[in-house]
């Protein structure tokens, strides 16, 4: 069994359908798993929706998707976020809005369990630390945990190296190499496969995961999408030209 992990699609079709591509010639998955907010910031949220939901689809909510659909309160978003998600609730059907607002927080599909933020707040902590990421490893019942959020592709792996022999380990956050199969062992880990749709690691191009269960290992591609198609679209939609900008520098 093969997984596609997505995260951060962020409403961007192009992106999404660069990385369905391209993870087929990557030898092609049996499922896609979605870490969250495939809605807010890009011109294409309901094709999103409907592209992702022709796969057998797991899929947990992100701060962006509960914002669309109305379950949480959009005010303390910052502004250009704000405008998107206002325009993002006005594309989407009554279906699509109802899809959204009963996506659940976390999922298991093991050995993984899927959460958008991170396991003691699931739609709105930013798990980029390692205090944070023994918190999470705290509550995690399976061997390992995806995360999306921060659009920062890691592995963070639980072992760590005490610094002496009275200190417990800390996890360590390591960078998750392209192109690369890294193994999954019995080192407890949580992974983030970075953004499809909004990339903030100053690299402008798509990220994603594949989980391979005869391994198992999991694998992290990077891919090149019609970035100008994209930015077109935005601007037609007249959604913040900062989102349209930051496109380019994956920032
Ligand atoms: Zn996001």
């Amino acid at each position: 069994m093969r997984a596609l992990i997505v995260s951060d699609i962020h409403s961007n079709l192009d992106a999404l359908d660069a990385v369905i591509a391209d993870a087929g010639r990557n030898g092609g998955f049996d499922a896609v798993w979605s870490l969250g907010d495939m809605v807010g910031y890009g011109p294409e949220p309901s094709a999103c929706l409907r592209r992702l939901r022709e796969f057998s689809l797991t899929a947990v909510a992100g701060n962006h998707d509960y914002a669309a659909a109305g379950v949480i309160n959009a005010a303390d978003f910052n502004g250009a976020a704000y405008a998107a998600i206002q325009w993002t609730a006005k594309q989407l059907d009554a279906g699509e809005i109802r899809f959204l607002a009963g996506l659940p927080q976390v999922a298991q599909q093991p050995p993984f369990t899927l959460v958008h933020g991170s396991l003691r707040d699931p739609i709105t902590e930013y798990l980029l630390h390692p205090g944070q990421a023994a918190a999470t490893l705290e509550l995690l019942t399976t061997p390992y945990c995806l995360v999306g959020h921060s659009h920062q592709p890691f592995i963070c792996r639980e072992n760590g190296h005490p610094t002496s022999s009275r200190q417990a380990a800390v996890p360590r956050f390591y960078a998750f190499p392209e192109g690369e199969r890294v193994p999954l062992d019995s080192v407890r880990c949580i992974i983030n496969p970075g953004s499809v749709g909004q990339p903030r690691d100053r690299d402008p191009r798509a990220s994603y995961a594949i989980f391979d269960n005869n391994g198992p290992a999991i694998e992290h591609y990077r891919v090149e999408y019609d970035i100008q198609a994209t930015q077109s679209k935005m601007r037609r939609a007249a959604l913040p030209q900062y989102l349209i900008e930051r496109l380019d520098y994956g920032a």
